[in-house]
């Protein structure tokens, strides 16, 4: 079963095609039986924003095929009139109700500050006790940097954490320390185009060699339908032959393709 832990619902008033029947097409096209759609719900992401709600209404639609992460803002509801306590408890029961509403995770989780911001740090902690794996963007910018990831992941071990994007990707030998200490951090592979995928594509015998090492913590992820970008650069079709092509063992191919997205996720009983 291949599942597509990083997919988006564009919501881009460039791109009206896309929505959850279309991207329900390109995993057809693709092969994916099950996707993961991220919603990001800070203006980070750019001009589109992309809501829990819409999120959770497409997997209504396709509930066989989609499953949804669920987004706060850390920075939400800050309030003068409230001690932070106040903010978090509001925080607290909009992840419960979601968690209700049949979310599996949390992110992508894309903001402008430190990693381990006392804010963010609130929410980490609060996803571990809904046992809700939280992916993150890393750049330079936004949730930086790798040595504050490796704090938190180090210092939370009872909340999961599924790496993505440049900041994770650029250094691979970093990230196979990093997979291999610590139990509770996960990576994906997207964007197809980018980071990810160039890093798996630039050396595809250092590629095999790292996934087979890491096989237990690398999922299939391809970031089709995010915003502003080229969209037929990220059809996931591609990417789902690159990975066909790498000559991996069998195990490590399920594993990566789908296997440890059904594991952390718990996805059952869906798919083609
Ligand atoms: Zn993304």
């Amino acid at each position: 079963m291949i599942v597509d832990v990083h997919l988006h619902l564009c919501n881009s008033m460039l791109f009206d095609e896309y929505d959850a029947a279309y991207l329900v097409s390109l995993m057809d096209e693709a092969g994916i039986d099950v996707g993961v759609i991220l919603p990001v719900e800070s203006p980070e992401i750019g001009a589109d924003m992309q809501l829990t709600r819409e999120a959770i209404a497409a997997c209504r639609q396709f509930p066989d095929r989609l499953v949804s992460f669920c987004c706060v803002d850390a920075r939400s509801w800050v309030s003068f009139d409230h001690p932070r306590d106040w903010t978090l408890e509001r925080i607290r029961k909009m992840i419960e109700r979601y968690v209700e509403l049949g979310c599996i995770g949390f992110g992508e989780h894309k903001l402008a500050l430190a990693f381990d911001d006392p804010r963010s740090l609130d929410l980490y902690r609060m996803c571990g006790e809904f046992s809700l794996p939280v992916l993150f963007h890393v750049d330079p910018i936004r949730n930086y940097d790798m040595a504050a990831v490796e704090r938190v992941v180090a210092g939370m071990p009872g909340t999961d954490f599924i790496g993505h994007s440049q900041g994770v990707w650029e250094d691979l030998d970093r990230l196979q320390r990093l997979l291999t200490a610590y139990p509770n951090f996960y990576v994906d592979t997207s964007p197809t185009v980018g980071t990810g995928g160039n890093a798996l594509r630039a050396d595809p015998a250092r590629s095999r060699e790292f996934l087979e090492a890491c096989a237990d913590k690398v999922m299939f992820g391809t970031d089709a339908g995010t915003p502003g970008a080229a969209l037929e650069m990220f059809h996931p079709k591609p990417y789902v032959e690159f990975f066909r092509g790498l000559g991996l063992t069998e195990a490590t191919y399920d594993a990566v393709m789908g296997g440890n997205a059904c594991r952390l996720l718990k996805i059952e009983g869906r798919g083609t």
